[in-house]
Formats: structure tokens, sequence, C-alpha cells
């Protein structure tokens, strides 16, 4: 049997962040912004596990799913 482990990045939405409603700079549309962080997890077996460092802060468009730093 192997066991496969590693790192994989998540985007988890970020709670104590308010949205953000503008104009999304890549689709043009008018949008609340998600506000999110993007986290390194250690992961086993492609499962993320165990969150590594802080995450970083960033929105994310829900229409388009580019994110912008924050
Ligand atoms: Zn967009």
């Amino acid at each position: 049997m192997f066991i496969i482990f590693g790192t994989r990045y998540r985007t988890v939405r970020d709670n104590e962040a308010a949205p953000l409603t503008t104009r999304c700079a890549h689709c043009q549309q008018i949008v609340q912004l998600e506000p999110v962080k993007t986290r390194n997890y250690f992961a086993l077996f492609f499962v993320p596990l165990i969150p590594l460092g802080q995450g970083t802060p960033a929105y994310r468009c829900p229409n388009c799913k580019t994110k912008f730093a924050r």
C-alpha cells in the first residue's frame, strides 16, 4: 500500500472580512467580491488536512473566479 502525501492549495471563505461590491477588473461585471484566503494545506491522499501558515487574503469574483490581492 502506498501513502500519498504532499501539500495542496485551497481557497476558503474568510468570514472575518466583509464582501466588496465593485466592478470586476477581469470580467467587467458589477459583482460582490467574496473575501477569501488562499491557504497551503498538508494533504494526505489529496485530502487537505492541516493548514500551513496564515493564508493569503484575497477577493474572489463569483462570476469569473479571478482572485485579487486584498
Ligand atoms: Zn470577474
